[in-house]
């Protein structure tokens, strides 16, 4: 399958200089810092590297097709998860999201995963570890939650919409099951013309959301009775739901 080629040398020559008054109100902005092919088990995309000047972290694009001055351009906002995504960690659902939005993407023409470097939701490794352990040691997951640090998603919004800007999307459709992302990304200046639904195919791993229901505290209780919280922002629906299971995620999703 043949896709489109990024404007690389533009891209990199553009933002080689690029200063902007900035996204929201920590003034988040973001430069192209490197661009390279990367083909994956999921299809081929570029992955492109950025420079930002709020938190030292290098926040990635994986990128299907060119992008730039595209509509309606799939969108996927990932947190990065290195226990999850890199170790196949089951106390949370973070690869499985990730592979099935590289999976879709990777099967379309045009789209984006944003992989943003926010392990734990911000807090580091360190913290997030530091939060499992207290609930290995029987800590109620409210405490291990504080641990966490669950706090608000701002400014990764606006790190994520000037990625999108610098990428030259002109609009996006967003995969989330979360209406309220959509508000804060248009807030941000990014115009989104649809939404995505974000649905996992089942499998053993992600099981436990089968059989258990949303908790309005903000974690799932699997049917061993051990939580996991959610890492990501907003949480996926896998295939088998009902449609109460559905609307359980959704209106936490809303009220969070
Ligand atoms: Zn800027
Ligand atoms: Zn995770």
């Amino acid at each position: 399958m043949s896709y489109g080629h990024l404007p690389i040398k533009e891209l990199l020559e553009e933002n080689r200089l690029h200063e902007c008054d900035g996204v929201g109100e920590d003034h988040v902005c973001v430069r192209i810092a490197s661009i390279a092919d990367l083909p994956t088990r999921f299809g081929d995309f570029h992955i492109i590297a950025f420079w930002n000047n709020r938190d030292g972290k290098d926040h990635a694009a994986i990128v299907r097709g060119d992008v730039t001055g595209a509509h309606d351009v799939p969108v996927r906002l990932h947190s990065e998860c290195l226990t999850g995504d890199a170790l196949g960690s089951l106390r949370c659902d973070c690869r499985d999201q990730l592979e099935t939005a590289l999976t879709a993407i990777g099967q379309m023409e045009k789209g984006v995963v944003l992989y943003l470097r926010q392990e734990g939701r911000g807090i580091g490794l360190t913290n997030k570890i530091r939060a499992y352990g207290l609930q290995d040691y029987g800590y109620d997951t409210v405490e291990a939650n504080e641990a966490l640090g669950f706090r608000d998603d701002e400014r990764d919004y606006a790190v994520a919409a000037h990625m999108l800007m610098s990428l030259k999307v002109k609009s996006i459709r967003l995969m989330t099951n979360n209406p309220r992302k959509l508000n804060d990304l248009t807030r941000y200046g990014i115009q989104i013309n649809g939404r995505i639904p974000h649905i996992m195919p089942p499998n053993p791993y992600n099981e436990f959301y089968l059989r258990t229901k949303a908790e309005k505290s903000g974690h799932l209780i699997d049917f061993k009775g051990k939580a996991h919280l959610p890492e990501q922002i907003d949480r996926p629906i896998v295939q088998g739901m009902t449609d109460e299971q559905v609307r359980a995620l959704e209106e936490h999703s809303n009220g969070s």
